[in-house]
């Protein structure tokens, strides 16, 4: 990796007083305004597929408007078949990059404006995709512009990258690494201020097991909770049918030890058990209250015949149980730069047949994947349990003292005005330490 060639600890930029590269800034601040609301009115949400355009119109309608605005400031542009387009500015072999992308998730309810208006209210622009990621992009676009109309000179070219398909797989970068080569150098205007220099690694898999021998004295119809994997569940509902007398007394007692928030419904000699906990992101498991966990305490308090049902339920209290951190399951690892691994129970279908668990960990940015998985391959292998669907993303880190996270906080520090450390996440942002 070679240096970087902005020089902003001092006055100076590429030769530049600081104080002109900031009057340029002001002098452009209704453009980019009047820019952020154009590109946010454009609805681009992925759609359907169609020629040249592969996440459909609005997506390509985004790229386009981006591009032309890029063209129009005099920026050399390229698009990758409406997969990914880019503006460059610039001599040199090597490149810099500032990758941003242009799609957003749907917009949902409750919007105080439209979410397609990009009204100002408040000296706030009010739409989908403000923040999260046009807003950004073409802040970076112009701060590029004002560089180029100051004839600062730079070692390298820089490109701002016009992503696509950064919500629904990333697949325009995927399409831009077949073409180009990779950047020498880069960051993402995204998430978090002041800076995100590590993420950990992350998995979704589901654990299944497959039930021969089932409980005769009660029989266990479904057990259903949680919705996404990378959500603490916060609901849990089973059926079980037997002696509900004796069911009763158990979730009588268990009330009593744990007060938790537990339903049930009486039809026959049938019992709809519902359990109820607190939602969280998959990335902070410790801050939500697993209701599938309080279901499995519960159930694992009743007198199952010795079966492959209660095997499985004892083996998720034991190794899993209120845990967040992979400790008793043997896969707990931690370090100084991301902090603990999170292990998150996210959804349980469990019926006669057999039981799919679906589970998100996430593994500190110093650790390798094979570090989590293969303890965790260790335990289940004598229970019979096999892992499905596994999907994983690597990690992401540079050192706190690594040039590019010392520039980018040192411009955040004299320009903001405040000083900050730069924050490790688990995939999703969380608060920022600033010191003033
Ligand atoms: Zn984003």
């Amino acid at each position: 990796m070679g240096k970087v060639t902005f020089h902003l600890g001092g006055t100076y930029i590429g030769g530049v007083f600081m104080e002109r590269l900031f009057k340029k800034i002001d002098e452009l601040k209704d453009e980019i305004v009047k820019s952020t609301q154009e590109i946010c009115r454009i609805k681009s949400v992925e759609g359907e597929a169609k020629e040249g355009k592969p996440f459909g119109e609005g997506v390509a309608e985004a790229l386009d408007y981006a591009l032309k605005l890029s063209e129009r400031l005099g920026f050399k542009t390229v698009n990758l078949d409406g997969y990914v387009g880019y503006a460059e500015y610039g001599d040199g072999e090597d490149y810099v990059a500032v990758l941003g992308h242009l799609d957003v998730v749907p917009e949902g309810d409750g919007w105080m404006y439209p979410p397609y208006g990009a009204q100002i209210h408040d000296g706030k622009i009010y739409a989908r995709g403000t923040m999260d990621d046009k807003g950004p992009i073409i802040a970076a676009l112009y701060g590029l512009y004002a560089i180029k109309e100051l004839g600062i000179k730079l070692d390298r070219r820089v490109r701002i990258i016009f992503g696509t398909n950064e919500e629904t797989g990333s697949k325009d970068i995927e399409y831009y690494n077949r073409f180009e080569k990779p950047p020498v150098l880069g960051f993402t205007p995204d998430a978090e201020f002041p800076l995100i220099f590590a993420e950990k690694g992350l998995t979704v898999f589901d654990i299944v097991k497959d039930f021969s021998r089932r409980p005769e004295n009660i029989k266990i119809e479904y057990v259903k909770g949680g919705q996404r994997v990378n959500m603490v569940p916060d609901y849990c509902e089973a059926k079980l049918e037997g002696d509900i007398e004796y069911i009763q007394s158990v979730i009588f007692k268990h009330l009593e030890e744990t007060g938790d928030k537990v339903e049930f419904e009486v039809t026959g000699n049938e019992i709809v058990i519902k359990v109820y906990g607190v939602s969280a992101h998959g990335s902070t498991p410790e801050l939500g209250e697993n209701a599938v966990m309080k279901m499995m305490n519960l159930l694992g308090k009743m007198n199952f015949d010795e079966s492959d049902v209660k095997n499985f339920i004892d083996f998720l209290n034991k190794y899993v149980g209120f845990e967040t951190d992979g400790r008793s399951f043997g896969v707990y690892l931690e370090d100084e730069p991301s902090g603990k691994l999170s292990f998150n129970l996210g959804t349980i279908d469990l019926n006669e047949k057999g039981v799919r668990v679906g589970l998100n960990l996430r593994y500190p940015v110093t650790y390798s994947l094979e570090d989590m998985m293969n303890p965790f391959n260790e335990r289940i292998k004598e229970y019979g349990i096999r892992v499905e669907n596994f999907e994983h993303q690597a990690p992401l880190y540079f050192s706190k003292e690594h040039e590019l996270i010392k520039k980018l906080m040192k411009v955040y520090e004299d320009y903001v005005g405040e000083r900050c450390e730069p924050i490790a996440i688990g995939g999703e942002p969380t608060q920022r330490r600033c010191l003033i």
